[in-house]
């Protein structure tokens, strides 16, 4: 009996990762007594609108997939499903822990990153880098990505169907390692994540919810080379994160 019951809950499992691989994001429900007749009823519900100030994306209840990130970086290897693929040299997939609690998400990557396939190099990723440290972490501690993975030419902002094709891998990214907290780097990532057309400066210092998750949308560490005033707006911002992960006990140097 013991065999059995695992060989089904083996089974079980494959079918939810080959659900997950083909981006199917729903299963069906149990036929209901009640109702006398099978229903599909979809777990995962997108897009979400505004909350007054608080920005809601996606359901907040959505059970954890069973996704591996490696699997999510083999099925991108050789991407052609839009047509930023003609002028990219890399994709840019994302590094850092594999189950890192606090991920970043910006945009996508720019010429240096393009050139190295790693998400945030250059000045702008050195300042990101300072900004973890200070948070009480290493760079190797947290997940840094993008919601688009190969570079628009001259730095364009992505279309909405580059966003259509490549968004879901970031999504799957985000259910393999679990991360407790989001950080959305700048204007782009934060409206395109939470499905809505609010000012960056509006967004920011206060939490808002996408896919379940914890928010905090900051401005961009590009943005912050050019205007030093801005520091100190996310300095508080990192600071709530910072309050948010002490609350939940996760791990940092605290200071
Ligand atoms: S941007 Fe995303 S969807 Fe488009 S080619 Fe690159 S990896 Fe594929």
């Amino acid at each position: 009996m013991q065999d059995e019951l695992a060989e089904l809950v083996s089974a079980f499992r494959a079918h939810l990762a080959w659900r997950g691989a083909h981006g199917i994001r729903w299963i069906p429900a149990a036929d209901s007594p009640r109702l006398g007749a099978a229903s599909v009823e979809p777990l995962a519900v997108e897009p979400a609108s505004p909350q007054g100030d608080r920005v809601s994306a996606g359901a907040d209840d959505e059970p954890a997939a069973l996704v591996d990130l490696e699997q999510v970086r083999q099925e991108l290897a050789g991407c052609r499903r839009c047509r930023l693929s003609a002028e990219r040299h890399n994709i840019v997939f994302g590094e850092g822990s594999p189950d890192a609690d606090l991920m970043f998400i910006g945009e996508a990557p720019g010429g240096e990153e393009d050139r190295q396939g790693i998400p945030f190099v250059g000045a702008a990723g050195q300042l990101l880098t300072r900004m973890i440290k200070a948070m009480g972490l290493e760079r190797d501690e947290v997940y840094i990505g993008n919601i688009i993975k190969c570079r628009p030419p001259g730095n364009r902002d992505p279309n909405p169907d580059e966003i259509d094709a490549c968004e879901p891998f970031l999504r799957r990214q985000i259910d393999a390692i679990g991360p407790r907290i989001i950080i959305a780097l700048g204007a782009f990532a934060a409206r395109t994540l939470l499905r809505t057309d609010q000012a960056i400066s509006r967004l920011r210092g206060r939490f808002h919810t996408y896919h379940g998750l914890a928010l905090m949308p900051t401005f961009h560490p590009a943005y912050l080379l050019r205007n030093p005033e801005q520091k100190r707006p996310v300095w508080q911002d990192l600071q709530l994160v910072m309050a948010e992960m002490d609350r939940l006990g996760l791990n940092r140097r605290r200071t």
